[in-house]
């Protein structure tokens, strides 16, 4: 009975995305019951245990009501019809009650699955593992439930625009939480978190090279590095290099005045580090971030706009550091489309990503490596270029009267995102299987 909540169905997602499921009126109740089977039919992907308790109830009783008849076959005619009109009241009325009780328990339980018309405070999220006394049996419904609901707010990120998304989690900040205790343990299946490996990287680069040499770590002209860590969740990266950062000072003389800042940004300020925005549009100035992160981040079906932005904010040298994960790239198509699950072929292989390398040079990145040695994502490290070597680069386009080319490679890009954003062409949604 738990699961008897529309916002878990596929079908509804896009009403319940952009302002909830609406309340069904009564009398409509059978033939939009009707409809949402069919519906679930479709769309059961992750919720088969919903709609089979959905469905049970009502098959039940009708058979009971048939077995009943044929055993009353004493009464005349009328008297059986009539005394079927007053059963038929008494059942629609108890029908109606378990309803009511059936959406005020999930209310209770599942808390807010269908949008509030205005922004209201939320009820917090639902507390699958502790505090409530639940049953074992409970517990495991409970935890299917949130695997399910991670699934579904997953698939919606992916499949809906940015500002789609920011609006989703303004309005229902619990999917935030809900859609992070999920990730968190997907990831922890992973042989390594991807923020670990940026962790240790900017690690690595600014104990063994000086901020700004070659090799080292971009920097302002005053060698103080500005990060900008965009879709940050819960902004681990600006906690565990704020927290080195510290200790290096402390440590030696030569790292007493290290300056670095990490800005997060994220949809939902779940802790003091984060700041809320759309990542197409942070709230930076131009040129002065030397580091941008997007750590599984590129979820918006739109998020090339994220790259334009990042290369607003970086200044010339400045990094764009991506993580995404593999399965994800048209180029190298699971067999089952799984993510969970190491389907993935070849690690080695260089194509990985080629399409989405060359995208992002068309809006203006220099592309410096790949790499593919991770199992489950691909890192991508670009930077944006100076002045002069973009000149440089120019001029030895026109010589190879390539330039116009280019151009006309930057205008069909643009053309193509207009005709289907870039979500559902150059990367695939990431979609997580059920377990
Ligand atoms: N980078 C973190 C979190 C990855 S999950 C890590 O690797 O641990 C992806 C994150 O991107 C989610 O927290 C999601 O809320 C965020 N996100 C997706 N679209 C966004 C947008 N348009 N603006 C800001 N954050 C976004």
């Amino acid at each position: 009975m738990l699961f008897q909540v529309e916002g878990w169905k596929l079908k509804n997602d896009k009403k319940i995305a952009l302002g909830g499921v609406k309340d069904k009126k009564k009398k409509n109740k059978n033939k939009d019951k009707k409809k949402e089977r069919s519906g679930d039919e479709q769309h059961s992907v992750g919720h088969k245990d919903a709609q089979h308790d959905h469905e049970e109830q009502p098959a039940k009783s009708k058979k009971g009501d048939k077995t009943k008849q044929r055993d009353d076959g004493v009464d005349t005619h009328e008297e059986a019809s009539l005394k079927d009109k007053k059963k038929r009241k008494r059942d629609a009325a108890e029908s109606d009650s378990i309803t009511h009780k059936r959406a005020k328990a999930i209310k209770q339980v599942a808390s807010n699955t269908t949008t509030p018309k205005a922004p209201v405070e939320p009820v917090p999220p639902v507390p699958v593992t502790t505090q409530t006394k639940l049953t074992p049996l409970q517990q495991k419904m409970m935890s299917k439930l949130s695997g399910s609901r991670f699934r579904w707010i997953n698939e919606q990120l992916y499949t809906i625009t940015s500002e789609e998304a920011l609006k989703l989690i303004k309005e229902q900040p619990s999917l935030f939480d809900e859609y992070h205790e999920g990730f968190k343990s997907q990831v922890s299946s992973w042989p390594e978190n991807p923020v670990d490996v940026f962790v240790k990287q900017f690690e690595t680069r600014l104990l063994s090279r000086n901020i700004n040499a070659p090799g080292g770590l971009p920097g302002t002209r005053d060698k103080k590095i500005v990060v900008a860590d965009m879709g940050c969740g819960e902004a681990q990266f600006s906690a565990d290099v704020t927290k080195f950062v510290q200790q290096q000072r402390k440590k030696s003389k030569k790292y007493k005045n290290l300056d670095v800042e990490v800005h997060s940004f994220d949809l939902k300020k779940q802790n003091d580090r984060i700041t809320v925005a759309d990542i197409k549009n942070v709230p930076l100035e131009d040129e002065s971030a030397t580091i941008v992160i997007f750590c599984l981040a590129l979820m918006g079906t739109n998020f090339l706009d994220f790259i334009k932005e990042a290369y607003r904010i970086l200044q010339p040298r400045g990094e764009l550091w991506i993580a995404e994960i593999k399965s994800r790239f048209s180029e190298k198509q699971t067999g089952k489309g799984g993510n969970d699950e190491f389907e993935q072929e070849d690690a080695e292989n260089s194509t990985v990503g080629k399409e989405f390398v060359d995208a992002l040079k068309l809006c203006g990145f220099f592309h410096k490596s790949t790499d593919n040695s991770n199992k489950m994502f691909t890192r991508f490290e670009f930077f944006k270029p100076p002045q002069d070597i973009i000149d440089e680069r120019r001029a030895k386009l026109e010589r190879k009267r390539r330039f116009i080319e280019e151009e006309s490679e930057k205008e069909k890009l643009e053309n193509k995102r207009e005709v289907k954003p870039e979500g559902q062409w150059l990367l695939k949604p990431c979609i997580y299987k059920r377990r």
